[in-house]
């Protein structure tokens, strides 16, 4: 049998199904343990139909795949040892450790090469990588967030607050806010995904500063100055999960 990939957006989310068409009279949603779902419907289905559906028992389906959640293996934490891949901009770079009187950080050809007295100590390696994220994080968030204020719509009814901070610090469980006051922050972590996923949520934040709320408005607003937005937000949520 052929599984067809679909997606369908729930609210800030998007459900990814397979759909099976089978010489059935129904529609079936299931999910499976590894999170996995799976829509079986009649050959002669209407695919806008089962969309509806899907859409429908979203709820139903996210509380599934949080019950399952909790039983895959979640990413080990990383341990800062030679040889172990951490992310940069989306791509992947191999850790080299030296043992070296001055501490350094160096980025060479799919390599992050750490000098340090005592690399073995994992707080000193991870030290350093992540005092080379921020300062990274300080430049390419700062350039792209320019970039992003640019492409918003000069209308009466779009008003940008003339002064915006950016700032910068580790976030658990968002890639951003912003405050009505004017301050965008941004989730350090975000150094680590592809510049368009950067891109996507430095967009999706300055919505805000028109829009405070996630209604139709808002999600025009920011499909006129990011068309794609959901396959960047799609492609953040497989990069950094
Ligand atoms: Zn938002």
């Amino acid at each position: 049998m052929k599984n067809i990939p679909h997606q369908v957006e729930y609210g800030q989310s998007v459900i990814n199904f397979s759909l099976q068409f089978s010489d059935r009279k129904t529609v079936a949603i299931s999910v499976h343990p590894d999170c996995q779902v799976i829509v079986a419907a009649p050959n002669e289905a209407d695919l806008s139909k089962v969309q509806e559906l899907v859409h429908k028992r979203a709820r139903w389906i996210q509380k599934q795949q949080q019950y399952f959640q909790q039983f895959l293996p979640r990413t080990p934490a990383k341990s800062y040892v030679s040889g172990e891949t951490h992310l940069y901009l989306g791509r992947q770079y191999r850790i080299k450790l030296v043992t070296a009187d001055k501490p350094s950080f160096k980025l060479s050809g799919g390599h992050l090469i750490i000098h340090h007295s005592n690399p073995s100590l994992s707080s000193n390696v991870e030290g350093i990588l992540y005092s080379w994220y921020r300062e990274r994080a300080e430049q390419k968030f700062r350039e792209r967030f320019k970039l992003c204020l640019s492409k918003f719509p000069s209308k009466p009814s779009i008003v940008m607050p003339e002064e915006q901070e950016l700032h910068i610090r580790k976030m658990k469980s968002r890639w951003g806010s912003y405050a009505p006051s004017g301050r965008l922050t941004l989730n350090l972590e975000l150094i680590k995904a592809p510049i368009e996923c950067i891109d996507y949520v430095i967009a999706h934040e300055l919505c805000h500063a028109i829009y405070p709320h996630h209604g139709p408005k808002f999600y025009r607003l920011l499909e006129t100055v990011m068309p794609d937005y959901s396959t960047r937000k799609a492609k953040l949520e497989l990069v950094l999960s």
